[in-house]
Order: C-alpha cells, then sequence, then structure tokens
C-alpha cells in the first residue's frame, strides 16, 4: 500500500465526486451529515449534486484542467458512474486517494472487459460471445441459439444499447443498428426474478454484503425494489457471498452493485456489476443502520465500515418523468403523504421531467416486506390520481 492509500480522513477533510446526478448528490449529503466537506465535478452548475456541494468545478470528468482542479480542493476522490476514463482516474490516483480504483472502473465500463472478468474468475454469468466483426456475430448466433441479446460494449445502461434478436438473418441489421461497434452477443436467460447485493468494501479488505433486493423493471428501467427479497436462505446466501467474492476479486474499495438472474431452479447467474452505490439500495437511507452512501464516505475515507443489516425490510418505487406526464403537471404530494405518513419523499432536484428520467425515489419500511412494497405502490399512484 502507498502512502496515499493509508491514510485515514476524518472530518473535515474535503471530498470529491466526479459526475453530479442523483448517486452524486446522496453521497455528498452522506458526507455532509458526516462533517465532511463535498465537492463534485460536474458539466452544468445545477445538476443534482452541484446543487448540493460545497463546491463545483465545471467542466467534463476526462478534463486534465477541471481534474486539477479537483485534486488541488479534495483529498480524496470517488466516481457516480463508471463512465469516466481509466486513465482520468490514473492521473488523479497519483495524486489523491482515489476509490473505486481505476481498475475496477475499467473492467465494469466495458461489458467484454466484465464478462472476461467473471469468466476468469468462474463466477456464473449468462452465456456469451465477443461480437467484433462478422464472422463473430454469425459464431455467436451459432454457439448461443436464439433468441440473443446484442449489448453494446459501452455506454449502456437502462437497457439503452441492446436490441433482442429473435431470427439469424436479422443479426446484421440489428448490429448495423448498434453502430457496428463492438458487443456481447448474450444468449437469452429465463430468470424468475431479478436480485442484486450492494456491497461495500474497506481499504483494509473488509467487507459487508447488504440484504439481497428483489427488483422490478419496467422498459428496462429499475421500478421498484424491495428488500429483504423472499427468496429463502439459500439463495440469499449464494447471492451475497457470489456478490462478495465479485468485489474481492476485482479488489474494489468502495462500494459494488451485482445484480443476477436468478432462474427457477434457484441458480443465479450474474447480469451486471456497477462500482458504485446503487438504485437498488437506495432503501438502505431509512432502512439498514448504515446506508451505502455512508459506506461509499467510509471506504473512500478508510474509516471503518457500518453495519449493513436491516432495521426493517422496505421497498422502494423510483419516480421517473412519467410520473409527472401523467399528473399533467407537479404530482400530488400531498395526498401522496397524507395517504401513508410513514412514505419518504426523495426528489433529486431535476427541473425538466421527460420520460424514464429518473427524478426521485419513494421509500417504506414496513415489517412486512410485501406490504412495503403494496404501500410505496400505492403512494406513486396518488400522486398521479
Ligand atoms: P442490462 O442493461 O444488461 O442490465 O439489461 C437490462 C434488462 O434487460 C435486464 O434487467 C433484464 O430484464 C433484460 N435482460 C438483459 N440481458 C438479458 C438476458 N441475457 N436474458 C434475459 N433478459 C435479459
Amino acid at each position: 500500500m502507498n502512502a496515499i492509500a493509508e491514510k485515514v480522513l476524518t472530518p473535515p477533510a474535503t471530498l470529491a465526486v466526479i459526475g453530479s446526478g442523483q448517486l452524486g448528490r446522496m453521497f455528498v449529503q452522506a458526507a455532509q451529515r458526516m462533517g465532511y466537506r463535498a465537492g463534485v465535478l460536474s458539466t452544468t452548475e445545477d445538476a443534482p449534486a452541484a446543487q448540493v456541494a460545497n463546491w463545483t468545478v465545471i467542466g467534463p470528468p476526462d478534463q486534465l484542467s477541471a481534474l486539477r482542479m479537483v485534486s488541488e480542493r479534495a483529498e480524496a476522490i470517488t466516481v457516480e458512474f463508471e463512465n469516466v476514463s481509466a486513465p482520468a482516474l490514473r492521473w488523479l490516483a497519483k495524486r489523491r486517494t482515489v476509490r473505486p480504483g481505476w481498475s475496477t472502473v475499467w473492467t465494469s465500463q466495458n461489458r467484454l472487459r466484465e464478462k472476461a472478468f467473471l469468466t476468469r474468475f468462474g463466477i456464473p454469468h449468462a452465456p456469451w460471445r465477443p461480437v467484433r466483426t462478422v464472422e463473430e456475430l454469425e459464431s455467436a448466433g451459432r454457439a448461443l441459439g436464439l433468441p440473443l441479446i446484442l449489448k453494446t460494449a459501452s455506454s449502456g445502461y437502462d437497457g439503452k444499447g441492446q436490441v433482442l434478436v429473435h431470427e439469424a438473418g436479422d443479426l446484421p441489421t440489428a448490429w448495423v443498428g448498434l453502430g457496428n461497434v463492438p458487443c456481447v452477443a448474450e444468449g437469452w436467460v429465463e430468470f424468475a426474478a431479478e436480485v442484486s447485493v450492494v456491497v461495500a468494501r474497506g481499504a483494509d479488505g473488509q467487507s459487508v454484503a447488504y440484504p439481497v433486493g428483489l427488483n422490478q423493471h419496467e422498459r428496462h428501467i429499475l421500478d421498484t425494489t424491495v428488500m429483504p427479497a423472499p427468496v429463502g436462505p439459500i439463495v440469499t446466501q449464494d447471492a451475497r457471498t457470489t456478490a462478495l467474492a465479485v468485489a474481492q476479486a476485482l479488489g474494489t474499495v468502495g462500494v459494488l452493485c451485482v445484480e443476477f438472474f436468478l432462474r427457477r431452479d434457484g441458480t443465479l447467474l450474474v447480469n451486471e456489476i456497477a462500482p458504485r452505490p446503487h438504485n437498488s439500495g437506495h432503501l438502505t437511507i431509512e432502512a439498514a443502520v448504515t446506508s451505502q452512501f455512508e459506506q461509499q464516505v467510509r471506504a473512500l475515507c478508510g474509516l471503518p465500515l457500518g453495519r449493513e443489516e436491516l432495521t426493517c425490510p422496505a421497498a422502494m418505487a423510483n419516480l421517473l418523468g412519467d410520473v409527472w406526464l401523467a399528473a399533467g403537471g407537479e404530482p400530488r404530494w400531498e395526498a401522496a403523504l397524507r395517504g401513508d405518513p410513514g412514505v419518504k419523499v426523495h426528489l433529486y432536484g431535476k427541473r425538466k421531467p421527460a420520460p424514464g428520467r429518473k427524478m426521485g425515489h419513494l421509500t417504506v419500511v414496513d415489517p412486512d416486506p410485501g406490504a412495503a412494497l403494496a404501500r410505496v405502490r400505492a403512494a406513486r399512484e396518488a400522486l398521479i390520481r
């Protein structure tokens, strides 16, 4: 370990996050609650994290002058999304503590590298083939069978950059549609459910795994999460053990989320790795002893991690821009909060609602996870009725 990595940062040290969306905002809020100062590198003044940060450097995440300014102001730096350039993180890491490290981000920002990593470490995942040439595309079709999903290797999120292909003859058109860029072809997985596990890993290798979250997606975007997932003790242990193994194999320091497909036979396949707090972990703010964002702060600063267990089961429902569109303007906050005083509202400060845009989320804690889900859904419905 070098001198930078060994240092423990205590409040009121200054931290920074690259990126300024809702994940950066909730990181900043957790840092400030613990007495740290927190800045952001943002492309715009009014971004969700910039609104709450102690300071903002405006610039793209890979611009040297902007990175220099951040490194002059902050003692430790984290990221809120994985599409940060690895060279930029390497440059920063020579000057400041940077967690997660560039190699974790490098692996998880590209599906080809992510799949190769999972294969190398024997971590179960969907069958896949690289697609960088027409020959590879044809051979993927033969090896995986149909249907298959073609996913761009980089820059895909929330279902963007993916096509489901049913006929071998449609493969070339599908690839053209994705811009002929490097892709992974993935065999279609018949899953019973999608689940995820958020893990925090400290600088000393100490790791904790939150309970499993059961995720429901709508149009490829996370819609609701319930924690703990009603999947039984064996699947629970399997998912948490695998997520911890992923974090250890990556050698990451910080928070990481592993998303899985759960098949009917109870087996799990890793779908995706996000080297940062995750939407499915937002309910840890209300429901866990330590939130995923506080763990991000603790890991970044070299502090011991907090306890991860839930104080109560909980459910989260995302508020997409569609809620504003369905409500014909501002949602009916008062009606929803009056209907269930246990509902917690999180809004990210985004001004323009657009379809599919994550504007905020609702959380409900309830001793019965099923009731938590029903209540959080009802509260969201009440916003538009
Ligand atoms: P991803 O962006 O890879 O997480 O994919 C978005 C969503 O598409 C997932 O949450 C699944 O609902 C679906 N999906 C992705 N890959 C597969 C697959 N190989 N088999 C079945 N469904 C998939």
